[in-house]
């Protein structure tokens, strides 16, 4: 069923929002994001970076300290919550426990004085949107966890809220069930084509999930962008380390040569900072035995392997670089390699094309 699509999405704008809680640090320190309407946006960062209180102040569970939150073109930062229009859904379900499934999504509704035919439309609709058709009448204690994070999605959308707002909603969810809802929520997102603000700390999730993801470090955004561009063009040390892992060799850059634990590399460019860090996806490293020379346009070094195990499509290798850093390739198995026996040394190389240099 999509016949709840006919709701118009709506854009966010935060600007130079900030949250002084008196703790001496700010909670949120100058964040600015434009949320297109009907854009699948995530804030993705560790514990106490300022993801939550992002959301609360757009939510309104939040004063804001300055800055300024604007849904649909009007400023609502002084609006108490319940006039803002937003569905919202939280790590605990918080389902009503007296309340059956269907009275649970028609609490929303019967708040804002809808017609009780209209009520049961609606909530039959939303039922089938969450695939709990047949579970209207139990109560929330008849439902496994995940089945009750499907009803607090669909009273968070029954309503045809403005947009969504999520946080960390499967955080209580084991991995089998996280997955199986976080295909629910993008089928969801996809089907009401409804903004959804959605909190996580976890980099899968946020990769899988978004259009885009706004990295929060220490209450500021650190970068804001694409998952292929976060993965693929990360801006900072931080948001490499954060989504996915990585290779990282530290030196200085002169011109376009970068050199780091007494080797000198090419870079593509002679831009960039002159300190700092060149940074390798795992599986953009090649392995190669040790007497290889590096083919045209890679850079290259001698590591030792200290693991290597199996994964079957790929070898993963943990490597140890003659400056000791520790650093890690995913080397694509074919049936007839086998992967180098711990202890061996190699040449590992990888093209310019693939490395970033990050401050
Ligand atoms: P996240 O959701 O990214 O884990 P939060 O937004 O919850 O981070 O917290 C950001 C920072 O603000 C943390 O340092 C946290 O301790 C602090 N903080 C959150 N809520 C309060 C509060 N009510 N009073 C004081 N400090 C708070
Ligand atoms: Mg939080």
């Amino acid at each position: 069923s999509n016949t709840v699509k006919d709701k118009t999405a709506n854009g966010i704008v935060l600007s130079g929002l900030r949250k002084d809680y008196g703790t001496g640090s700010l909670a949120v320190d100058g964040v600015d994001i434009d949320i297109a309407p009907g854009e699948f946006m995530t804030f993705l960062g560790p514990s106490g970076s300022g993801k939550t209180t992002t959301l609360n102040m757009i939510a309104g569970f939040e004063e804001v300290t300055s800055g300024s939150v604007v849904i649909a073109d009007s400023d609502v930062s002084t609006q108490p919550a319940h006039k803002r229009d937003l569905g919202m859904v939280f790590q605990s379900y918080a389902l009503f426990p007296h309340l059956t499934v269907e009275q649970n999504i028609a609490f929303p509704l019967k708040e804002r004085k809808v017609a009780k035919s209209e009520i049961s439309r609606r909530v039959a609709e939303a039922l089938e949107l969450v695939h709990l058709g047949d579970y209207g009448k139990r109560y929330p204690r008849e439902l496994s966890g995940g089945q009750q994070q499907r009803v607090a999605l669909a009273r968070a959308v029954v309503f045809r809220p403005r947009a969504l707002l999520l946080d960390e909603p499967l955080g209580a969810l084991d991995r089998k069930l996280r997955a199986s809802l976080q295909l629910e929520i993008r089928r969801m997102h996809r089907e009401l084509g409804l903004t959804c603000v959605f909190v996580t700390h976890d980099q899968e999730e946020a990769l899988f999930l978004s259009d885009r993801i706004a990295v929060f470090n220490k209450g500021k955004i650190e970068q804001l962008g694409t998952p292929s561009d976060l993965y693929n063009s990360p801006k900072t040390l931080f948001v490499a380390q954060f989504l996915g892992d990585s290779n990282v060799f530290t030196g200085v850059r002169s011109g376009a040569t970068f050199q780091s634990g007494g080797q000198t590399w090419a870079l593509a460019s002679t831009e960039g900072p002159s300190e700092g860090h060149l940074i390798v996806r795992p599986e953009h490293v090649e392995v190669h035995p040790a007497d290889a020379l590096p083919a045209a346009g890679h850079n290259a070094t001698t590591a030792t392997v200290e693991s290597s195990v199996c994964l079957g499509t790929y070898h993963r290798l943990e490597l140890r670089f003659p400056d000791g850093t520790a650093g890690l390739a995913m080397a694509p198995a074919r049936a007839r390699d086998s992967a180098p026996a711990e202890g061996t040394e190699v040449v590992v190389s990888w093209s310019i094309a693939d490395q970033c240099l990050v401050p």
